[in-house]
């Protein structure tokens, strides 16, 4: 069993401190300690970032790119590594958390570029003795505080950008998943970072937290986590009026209407519903579909769903791996016994297996009233439920706080572009199950978020405008 050190300033440190232990959902057997950092530890990754800086942010946008790119090719030389190492802690299965990883570096390549095409602009002036110029700058020190559910991509979606930008970071990954944070770290300071660029903190996210949200040189917070503590921290940043870039709970939508491909709706929604045994911000989580399609979908759907084999995510053919813990299990099953109480059928699954996993399930004949077309599941749970109209389900599809993803299946291109357009959600599937990618905008409206994440819209967050009117 290892015990593993924070990386801080260019140095391995935390030796001394309490530890906290990782443990692998498949087995619940400990396999490796990280240190409980806090508020001392958190403070002096800023002073470190804040020290590295000047360089870093004078540094031209090529200098940053080429470490960049070496930091990308030591992920892929060590990518089935770190992929092991996601599933040991995280679950996932390898192949997922391989895929993961390759995802997680491809923000890595993209922004080792989009650095180079930060632009500035010149605005013509009324006087003719006047010249207007818009510069942009790095925004300084960001602090990235990043979720279980996708240890390493939602670290470089953070941070590839912020470097790329010339801001330095300071990072506290989620207590479950340190480890994969702690090897893109280790691999960073083989790419040759100097030192105080990139810092990871493990420990105590409260003392951590609240260390980096007092402190007047952090001047951006970028997270991915649950609403809650998402509010916390934006409340916690109006103190030194730091910019926050969120991204929150979900609560998808899948609209299937009587004009769907049932083909390409049933691999959609499988491909949705159940990554990372469906513990996603952007899982479906309510299946809306045409009545008239209703009988077809759920019995096609199912029979897929019951060929998704669950266990230890390093057993070959695994689809489903374990939840992340007795609270996601207790979430799962509650959600369940709320349905069937208020009228569901179970078409497949419904019970829990010996350890944390949970059978793929579905769910038909459920309603708006239930627990499940409300709250965020996190579980490999598809409600199915049906709808007549197309005004009507794009307003039960609408009817939440939240606005990250939904997902629409139609081979109707005037019906599509309606229903795309009356939603109420920063991404839409059209007719595609897995619209991530590094060269978009990731993001949600309402409760769901602030700001985007990928494409150039992800490194606008790191960026100051800066204008300049000169006199001649
Ligand atoms: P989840 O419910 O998915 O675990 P959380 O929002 O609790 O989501 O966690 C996301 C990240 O936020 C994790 O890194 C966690 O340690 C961190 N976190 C939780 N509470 C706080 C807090 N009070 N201050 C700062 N970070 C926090």
């Amino acid at each position: 069993m290892k015990r593993y050190s924070m990386y801080c300033n260019g140095e391995w440190i935390g030796e001394g401190l309490a530890t906290i232990e990782v443990n692998n959902p498949a087995t619940n057997e400990m396999i490796a300690t990280v240190p409980l950092g806090g508020k001392e530890e958190a403070s002096l990754a800023v002073d470190a970032a804040n020290e590295a800086f000047t360089e870093w942010s004078a540094l031209s946008a090529y200098e940053r790119s080429d470490y960049l790119r070496k930091w990308f090719n030591l992920i892929k030389e060590n990518e089935m590594d770190i992929a092991r190492s996601m599933t040991l802690e995280q679950g996932k299965p390898l192949k997922e958390a391989l895929g993961e990883v390759q995802y997680a570096n491809s923000f890595i390549d993209w922004y080792a570029e989009e650095g180079k095409r930060i632009y500035g602009e010149t605005i013509p002036a009324v006087q003719r003795n006047k010249r207007l110029f818009v510069h942009k700058q790095p925004v300084g020190v960001i602090a990235a505080i990043t979720p279980w559910n996708f240890p390493a991509a939602m670290i470089t979606r953070k941070i590839a950008p912020a470097l790329a930008a010339g801001c330095t970071a300071v990072i506290k990954p989620a207590e479950q998943t340190p480890i994969t944070a702690l090897k893109l770290a280790e691999l960073a300071e083989k790419a040759g970072f100097p030192k105080g660029v990139i810092n990871v903190i493990t420990g105590d996210a409260k003392a951590i937290g609240e260390a980096w949200l007092k402190d007047e040189r952090v001047r951006k917070l970028t997270f991915t986590g649950s609403t809650e503590v998402g509010k916390l921290l934006m409340r916690g940043s109006a103190e030194t009026v730091k910019k926050v870039s969120l991204e929150l709970g979900g609560h998808a939508p899948v609209i299937i209407t009587k004009n769907a491909d049932l083909d390409k709706a049933v691999d959609g929604v499988i491909a949705a519903k159940f990554r990372n045994a469906g513990q996603t911000c952007v899982c479906s989580n309510r299946i809306y579909v045409h009545e008239g399609l209703t009988e077809a979908f759920t019995k096609a759907f199912t029979e897929k769903v019951k060929d998704l084999l669950v266990g230890n995510g390093l057993e070959d053919g695994v689809i489903i791996g374990p939840l992340i813990d007795q609270d996601a299990i207790a979430k799962v099953s509650k959600h369940v016994h709320d349905a069937l109480e208020k009228g569901a059928t179970i078409e497949s699954g419904g019970k829990r297996i010996e350890g944390l996993f949970y059978e793929p399930t579905v769910l038909s004949n459920v309603t708006d009233d239930m627990l499940c077309m409300n709250e965020e599941t996190f579980g490999p749970v598809a409600p199915i439920t049906t709808f007549t109209d197309e005004v009507e389900v794009i307003s039960r599809a609408n009817n939440s706080p939240y606005g990250l993803a939904a997902y629409v299946f139609t081979e109707n291109i005037s019906e599509a572009v309606r229903i795309v357009e009356g939603l109420e959600y920063g991404i839409v599937g059209l007719n595609d199950g897995l619209p991530s990618a590094a060269q978009v905008p990731f993001g949600g409206f309402k409760q769901s978020g602030l700001g985007r994440e990928g494409g150039h819209y992800g490194i606008e967050e790191f960026l100051e405008v800066k204008y300049v009117s000169m006199g001649l």
